[in-house]
């Protein structure tokens, strides 16, 4: 069932890469948090999270298994990131993320030097813990940090306090880990300029090597939704000066906006997340997970039991084409700092962007868009107004 499942998918790729990124989606989390919607469940049994360990090294499996008979038995593409998200993967035994890692180096291989990233919840991994994921080959930690105001973090239901960070984050740097991201998240209940101010500082003063940032949203189905009239929330104008001076922070300690929200030293951008903006193929493994292989986006369901059954796996495939995959390609490459690569354009379309678009960028002052013949991209002031004007060139 899972094979012809797969198959169906893969079945329609026609220009596959030799590099691929592997995402492999880890759905269980110690308590929910007040305004998550990822897919996660808590409280699960041992024996349930390995039975989901197993179908998703089964999947993997089928995976390689489809990939290789649409390229007639030939050479799969090599994994060069493989990303643990959740959900909270450090929920899984050192043994778990072995047995994953090694069914992806079975079937794929995994590239000298890739980038293997685990995301960690400060309560849920010790230094113990922390050795041996780095032995199992993890070679990069996200730690969702969130804000270094206990009160915050209790205003968002997380289960760690700063503390709790400071600890993991040291141990982490102890054990070897040279490559640590953090996230902030900013528009927290409560939450002022001055003390989203002060956490981007004290985390900056750890120097971990990337940061991510989340503005909150309230999302339908969330605590935070059922209490939404309740919440005291940073209106718009705090949020963006919120944004605006985290950005200046950041930037006078050495980190490069290398995407809207994302922060990196110098090398340290997430090469992981980078395929999703540069349009590159990743695959996605368990409930939940999106792939875009060959120029077909799939996503799986959301269904734990199912999965571990082998039944239900994808819910929706669809083949991205013509004007839909240019306006896709240029709303995530425009993200980025670095905009729109031109050469790589013309390579993915066959189309001259400037042809394309520069009757549609010629309307927008220099101040907002910056354009050479190797890039287009927003300017810093740029980035405020993007949506306005990507959906002006895209004509959503
Ligand atoms: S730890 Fe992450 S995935 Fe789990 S409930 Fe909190 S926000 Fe959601």
């Amino acid at each position: 069932m899972m094979t012809d499942k797969v198959g169906t998918v893969i079945e329609k790729v026609k220009n596959v890469t030799d590099k691929v990124g592997i995402y492999i989606h880890v759905p269980f989390c110690r308590s929910k948090c007040y305004y998550c919607d990822f897919c996660s469940e808590c409280g699960t049994n041992k024996d349930t999270v390995d039975a989901y360990v197993d179908a998703a090294c089964r999947e993997i499996d089928a995976v390689a298994a489809s990939v290789r008979e649409t390229r007639g038995g030939a050479r799969l593409p090599v994994a060069d990131t493989v990303y643990f998200g959740g959900g909270t993967p450090t929920l899984l035994d050192p043994e778990q993320f072995e047995r994953l890692i090694l069914a992806v180096r079975r079937n794929f291989g995994v590239a000298e030097g890739a980038e293997i990233t685990a995301e960690a919840n400060p309560k849920t991994a010790d230094r113990e813990k922390l050795a041996a994921m780095r032995r199992a080959g993890i070679n990069r930690l996200s730690i969702g940090m969130q804000s270094t105001h206990d009160g915050e973090l209790r205003a968002l239901g997380r289960i760690h306090n700063f503390a709790d960070f400071e600890r993991i984050f040291a141990d982490a740097r102890e054990v070897g880990f040279d490559n640590i991201s953090a996230d902030l998240m900013y528009g927290i209940p409560e939450q002022t300029e001055e003390s989203f101010c002060e956490s981007v500082r004290r985390l900056a003063a750890m120097d971990p090597e990337h940061i991510s940032s989340y503005c909150l949203t309230v999302e339908e189905g969330t605590n935070f939704y059922r209490r939404r009239d309740s919440l005291n929330l940073p209106d718009e104008d705090e949020v963006a000066s919120m944004y605006r001076k985290m950005s200046n922070i950041l930037s006078e300690n050495g980190y490069n906006k290398y995407e809207i929200s994302n922060f990196a030293k110098v090398g340290r951008a997430s090469r992981h997340n980078l395929k999703y903006w540069e349009y590159d193929d990743y695959i996605g493994i368990g409930v939940a997970a999106h792939s875009f292989f060959g120029g077909v986006r799939s996503s799986h369901s959301r269904d734990i039991e199912g999965y571990i059954r082998g039944e239900n796996i994808i819910d929706d495939t669809q083949k991205i084409e013509g004007d839909e995959a240019v306006s896709e390609y240029v709303m995530l490459a425009m993200r980025l700092s670095r905009g729109v690569d031109i050469a790589k354009f013309k390579a993915n379309f066959g189309l001259d962007f400037y042809e394309k678009f520069g009757g549609k960028i010629a309307k927008f002052s220099p101040e907002f868009i910056e354009k050479n013949e190797k890039n287009c991209r927003f300017t810093s002031e740029g980035m405020f107004v993007s949506n306005y004007i990507l959906s002006e060139m895209l004509e959503f």
